[in-house]
């Protein structure tokens, strides 16, 4: 019976990898993968994430079972990060739970939206591949709109018509931050269009924040989120701690519900806590473990603060030396400077994209999504030279 199962497609990011590991060149880039690289090209373990763990190390006495939802001890730490310090439940209107990284996030709160009765999700494209295919799985209804227009900015007309048009049983997911791929984020002021346009309809907003702190501080890149969240009844919130806090292949993330009622929450979270048992019973421990140790020492934040800091510093700069570049061939970077986060998409066509590789050794998605963290003084101004090459007027 298997035997008839024919073959899906090849995740095309993996797919580059391995091409990028057969190059001998050595120059090559890769901009393809998506985590963060250091300015010597590394992905490494927060110092504060090395602490925590070896403390966790030290001090956990069991591996016993935690429950479908988590540690909720990091669940809650995170809370003033993602909704703000002064009221982080919102009046006890706010719960988590955690879920395996940002991907099991989203999961949940699609399936928990689904078992709500929405039945058909708005989504801003392009976006996050995974997100169509979890609609796709679940199975939902996908309306597409326009994410972005031709001049690198948000395209808030669509968002806009997609959220007033919407009727009782569909739902808007929308990026926090760091649009993935393309970097373009709404700016306050949209947000604040997006959050009037939402409380005035019955859509059910689900925000999925992956990159928080990423883009211009932890504050800052929760603005769109706390905005729509004072303006509507209800919302979903899929979080990712894989990003900002290096911990990709530790898989952690939660799921936050905003109630209409503080006394709806505990229908909805058992809910919750009955999806994820049947998904993946619990999730996994020690990536959610370190977070809560760094969360609870003033020290190992503080320090956690630095490095984040650090990383953000670094992705503005390699933006704003490709905005310095401005007009490449048919290619203007500028945009790029005011763009967030690991990503952002070149108008380069597929035959471009493959001359970068076969010509210049640099790697990167067939789309034209780059990991601006793969450029490094050492390769920016072959990488800058190369797009002149490609994108000839
Ligand atoms: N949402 C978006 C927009 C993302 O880009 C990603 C990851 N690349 C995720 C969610 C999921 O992140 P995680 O690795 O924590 O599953």
């Amino acid at each position: 019976m298997l035997e008839r199962l024919a073959p899906a497609s090849p995740d095309a990011l993996l797919a580059l990898i391995k091409l990028h590991a057969a190059d001998n060149r050595a120059d090559k880039i890769d901009l393809g993968v998506g985590v963060y690289r250091t300015g010597q090209g590394d992905t490494p373990v927060f110092g504060a994430i090395k602490a925590a763990e070896e403390r966790l190390v030290e001090t956990q006495a069991s591996k016993s079972y935690l429950g479908p939802e988590g540690d909720m001890g990091f669940v809650e730490a995170l809370m003033p990060y993602v909704f703000g310090a002064d009221d982080p439940s919102m009046g006890g209107r706010i719960q988590g739970m955690q879920a395996p990284g940002g991907t099991g996030a989203v999961r949940l709160a699609v399936a928990l939206a689904k078992a709500a009765g929405v039945s058909k999700v708005h989504l801003g494209v392009p976006s996050w591949p995974n997100h169509a295919q979890i609609l796709a799985d679940l199975p939902l209804e996908m309306a597409p709109f326009d994410h972005d227009c031709d001049d690198g900015t948000a395209n808030i007309e669509a968002v806009l018509g997609a959220i007033r048009g919407a009727g009782e049983g569909e739902a808007v997911v929308l990026h926090g931050c760091c649009h993935n791929p393309t970097g373009i984020d709404y700016t306050p002021e949209q947000w604040r269009e997006i959050a009037e346009a939402l409380s005035d309809s019955p859509i059910l907003p689900i925000i999925d924040l992956a990159y928080q702190g990423l883009g211009y501080g932890m504050e800052e890149d929760a603005f769109g989120l706390r905005t729509v969240l004072a303006a509507v009844p209800e919302a979903l919130v899929a979080y990712s701690c894989d990003k900002n806090f290096g911990l990709y292949r530790d898989r952690v993330g939660a799921l936050y519900v905003m109630a209409r009622e503080a006394g709806d929450l505990p229908a909805i979270m058992s809910n919750a806590a009955a999806l994820a048992r049947a998904n993946w019973s619990m999730p996994p421990d020690h990536g959610a473990a370190a977070v809560r140790l760094v969360l609870d020492d003033p020290a190992l934040t503080a320090q956690w603060l630095d490095e984040l800091d650090t990383m953000r510093a670094r992705m503005r700069q390699v933006r704003e030396r490709l905005a310095a570049a401005g007009q490449v061939g048919t290619l203007d970077l500028t945009p790029l400077g005011s763009q967030n986060g690991l990503f952002s998409m070149l108008r380069l066509d597929k035959e471009q994209v493959a001359r970068l590789r076969s010509d210049h050794a640099i790697y990167m998605a067939a789309s034209g999504r780059i990991n601006v963290a793969g450029l490094t003084q050492g390769n920016i101004d072959k990488f800058i030279a190369a797009l002149g090459d490609v994108a000839k007027e």
